[in-house]
């Protein structure tokens, strides 16, 4: 299942909808004419127990009926959770990343934060003011969204957490990044977390551990790796946040990013204005935003 947000005009309040062959699915309005009762965002349908069933009898519902269907053209979509309760974020997590920026392997997840304020959607412009920062940086990375409350659970069970996985792009003021000891604040510019297009549930993908994952600016691949080359896999960082702290439905984790971000790259690529950034990960689909200078 494809699970994201749509709306049909940039002035209408976004609703979570399902991709189906058919067209995508109003849940809200599917819901009605099914009987089951779903919420106006997607981080509200992830709390509700036992979501996944709920969705489905309303995606059976607009299919049997043909209602509750729009045409993909005619909605635009925005970022599959706007309202994230938690952005995690996980440095230095394949170790050619680490090397590149002559980082020692870490002998545990690094785990820093992204403020929800940072989120935007596929085609959004990422945003800065270029007399505030000088040296934006793009980070493709694999992306893990919290399904169920999470509080100590081990790694064998911690997969059984996740509503599933979509793409996020972990853009970085390497400046202001570099300048703190914390990097809140350098990760943390209003934009700079691109999620989407759609939080696909586990069922769709073969191996969470073996997908292929790129980025490209403005057509040129500029990293080139595989999800088997994480130093701590998805399973790990949940068990591993868990215990630190609960996890809620709704929460996201970006995973870390491989090697060939362009701070480190010889010459140096550092985002301008205008530039595009897309980031793919197999059997997501890709994430495209452009980047803009604002005052
Ligand atoms: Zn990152």
């Amino acid at each position: 299942m494809k699970l994201g947000q749509f709306r049909e005009t940039a002035v209408e309040e976004s609703w979570p909808g399902v991709v189906t062959d058919e067209g995508i699915v109003d849940l809200a309005e599917a819901g009605s004419g099914a009987g089951v009762d779903l919420p106006a965002t997607t981080h509200k349908v992830l709390e509700i127990w036992n979501w996944e069933r709920k969705v489905q009898l309303a995606v059976d519902y607009a299919e049997k009926t043909g209602t509750a269907l729009h045409a993909e053209a005619d909605v635009e979509t925005v970022a599959p959770i706007t309202d994230p309760g938690k952005i995690i974020a996980i440095g230095l997590n394949y170790s050619d990343h680490a090397e590149e920026g002559d980082q020692e392997i870490p002998e545990r997840p690094l785990v820093f934060s992204k403020f929800p304020t940072t989120v935007c959607g596929p085609d959004e412009a990422v945003e800065w003011d270029p007399n505030y920062t000088e040296a934006v940086d793009y980070e493709g990375e694999l992306v893990a969204v919290i399904g169920e409350e999470a509080r100590n659970v081990n790694e064998e069970d911690a997969l059984e957490y996740v509503a599933g996985y979509t793409i996020g792009n972990d853009v970085s003021a390497r400046d202001l990044q570099l300048a703190d000891e914390q990097w809140v604040r350098g990760k943390s510019l209003d934009t700079f977390a691109p999620l989407g297009p759609y939080i696909h549930t586990p069922d769709e993908i073969d191996d969470i551990g073996s997908l292929d994952i790129w980025t490209e600016v403005n057509g040129e691949r500029l990293q080139e790796s595989n999800t088997e080359h994480l130093i701590f896999p998805v399973a790990e960082l949940v068990a591993f946040c868990s215990r630190a702290f609960t996890l809620e439905p709704g929460d996201v984790i970006f995973t870390g990013t491989p090697d060939g971000v362009g701070y480190f790259r010889d010459p140096q690529v550092l985002l301008e204005d205008g530039d595009t950034m897309t980031v793919g990960v197999d059997g997501l689909g890709e994430l495209t935003n452009t980047c803009r200078h604002i005052e």
